[in-house]
């Protein structure tokens, strides 16, 4: 093969995934030089995007700097707000509420992980104030303060972590005009048919409705749920793990903005599902995300609008979707980002995660036009790592329920679970440890907030804490305690933050 580069990529879909990987790819290779790449992505305004898809994880912030976006600008063009975790209300127990923040329970004390230390404490100690107290984007989001983490030596005023909330159809338009800027093109036209090669099966072509051509070296599948590529072409089989995480419809709904905007996304257990608050700065975002074996489209509808807390500003919209995942997001010379690779469902905010680090994969194994089928392997492998652990940790939310009061909780409570997750639980109710499959993944702080939250109480605690005095151990914590709320007190409210640093403009 005389030159091997790949010389033009085709992206297949313009929604959040397809926008998500042209920003970067358009980056590196659009420009004029020995690399360049042309990026042409296809798009359907007869289809349009799914249009959800608006709370995400801290690592979008290093996407962001990736491509040398500003984090204010950018929290202005997508009417944006700051998220310092998940609060849960009724999981676990009707009542019952925990917070997932981002970031640890304070620093480790002896190489030894904080919350050791508090499992310990909480045995010698009456009425020790919960783990959470020592969470600094904890203690942020219950008094709705925010600012960005400072920098220099570890304290309460940065041991935290954040992510953004966004409106997902501002998200998608702020990454085209980046992508464009940089030369990627853009071809409006709906995808009617996929050539292939004949000699080996590798796609060829996409041809559009009109009768024109889209041909291309590598093609990437951003499809949405329809998987144009990577599932009609490819023919990639879809493992399906809704008998594990059974949710399988959405009902989404805009609603009035309400103050005070609190830094964080909240979800709520109900009978057959539960019920996102996303607040941003134009509106807020609401979805009753459940199980369509439990309770009718109908009444799903009407428990979403019961729960908002301000006035809807249109009629519920219903989506469908089945969680699993594809077992090779990379097949030949398709790869596939976003809904077309897999979905499992949003309770913890982790598909636009899925596509970024898809992306990144994909740049990180970048092929040449011979394709190496270990490159393939190797992205599958890592991509499978991911899902399998992303998957353990949303289901854990369902399993480790205390209640029965209606069909969906009976059946989480009764379902089988892989092994990974039953390890999961049973190494940390016997011992307070947590098992990591996937180190990139979500870190053992956000794993303990969910067991803790969801109230398995481990029987025992890593020995070495205690070889610690208590009394000065107690000092500590009373101390740091005493730090982080001094600290979060002189914060500024998140509503005022916005409006100082990142206040969008009024839409029309
Ligand atoms: P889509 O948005 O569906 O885009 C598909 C694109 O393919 C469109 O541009 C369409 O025009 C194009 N297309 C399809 N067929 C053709 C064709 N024949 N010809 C030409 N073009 C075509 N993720 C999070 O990270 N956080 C969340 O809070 C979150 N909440 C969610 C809530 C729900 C209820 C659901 C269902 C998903 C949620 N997600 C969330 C997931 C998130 O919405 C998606 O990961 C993200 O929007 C990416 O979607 P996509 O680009 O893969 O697909």
């Amino acid at each position: 093969m005389s030159n091997p580069f790949i010389r033009k990529i085709v992206i297949v879909g313009g929604g959040t995934a397809g926008w998500m990987a042209a920003a970067p790819l358009a980056q590196r290779f659009a420009a004029a030089g020995p690399d360049r790449c042309e990026i042409v992505l296809v798009e359907s305004p007869d289809i349009g995007s799914i249009g959800v898809g608006e709370a995400t994880l801290p690592p979008i912030r290093a996407y962001n700097r990736t491509l040398g976006l500003d984090g204010a600008d950018f929290v202005k063009r997508t009417q944006g707000s700051f998220k310092l975790g998940i609060e849960f209300r009724d999981w676990g127990r009707v009542g019952h509420r925990f917070f997932h923040g981002f970031g640890d329970f304070g620093p480790p004390i002896e190489n030894r992980a904080p919350w050791q230390h508090w499992l310990r404490l909480q045995r010698e100690v009456d009425r020790l104030p919960g783990y959470e107290d020592w969470s600094t984007s904890t203690v942020m989001a219950k008094a709705n303060r925010f600012t960005p983490p400072e920098g220099g030596a570890p304290s309460a005023a940065n041991a935290y972590s954040f992510a953004y909330h966004f409106d997902a159809g501002l998200y998608a338009a702020y990454l085209r005009e980046y992508a464009l800027q940089r030369g990627a093109q853009r071809i409006e036209g709906l995808i009617v048919d996929v050539e292939l090669r004949p000699e080996d099966g590798f796609v060829a072509a996409v041809r559009l409705a009109d009768g024109r051509r889209v041909d291309g070296d590598l093609f990437i599948d951003c499809s949405g749920f329809r998987a144009l590529l990577i599932g009609g072409a490819m023919l990639s089989p879809y493992e399906d793990w809704s008998a594990l995480l059974p949710c399988n419809s959405a009902q989404a709904v805009p609603s009035e903005r309400v103050d005070p905007l609190t830094p964080y996304t909240t979800s709520t257990a109900k009978a057959a599902g539960w019920q996102w608050r996303i607040p941003l700065q134009h509106r807020t975002g609401n979805g009753h995300v459940y199980c369509s074996g439990f309770i009718s489209d109908d009444e799903a509808a009407s428990t979403l609008l019961a729960g908002l807390d301000s006035q809807a500003l249109d009629t519920p919209r219903q989506l469908r979707f089945t969680t699993g995942r594809r077992k090779q997001g990379w097949v030949k010379n398709v790869v596939a980002l976003g809904l077309a690779s897999g979905f499992l469902e949003p309770l913890e905010s982790t598909s636009i995660q899925f596509i970024m680090d898809g992306v990144g994969r994909l740049i990180q194994f970048f092929p040449d036009k011979r394709f190496k089928p270990h490159l393939a392997a190797e992205f599958n492998r890592l991509m499978a790592v991911q899902y399998e652990s992303v998957r353990d940790f949303i289901a854990l939310h369902y399993k480790l329920t205390e209640r029965r009061d209606s069909e969906l909780w009976r059946y989480c409570a009764a379902m089988p679970i892989p092994d990974t997750l039953a390890h999961q639980i049973e190494l940390f109710r016997s011992t307070g440890r947590v098992a990591i499959y996937d180190p990139e993944g979500f870190a053992e702080p956000s794993w303990v907030s969910l067991l803790l939250g969801l109230g398995l109480q481990p029987e025992s605690y890593d020995p070495f804490v205690d070889h610690i005095d208590a009394q000065a151990l107690l000092q500590h914590f009373v101390r740091l305690r005493q730090a982080i709320h001094q600290t979060v007190g002189g914060m500024p409210d998140h509503g005022d933050y916005i409006a100082r640093h990142a206040k969008a403009p009024a839409l029309a």
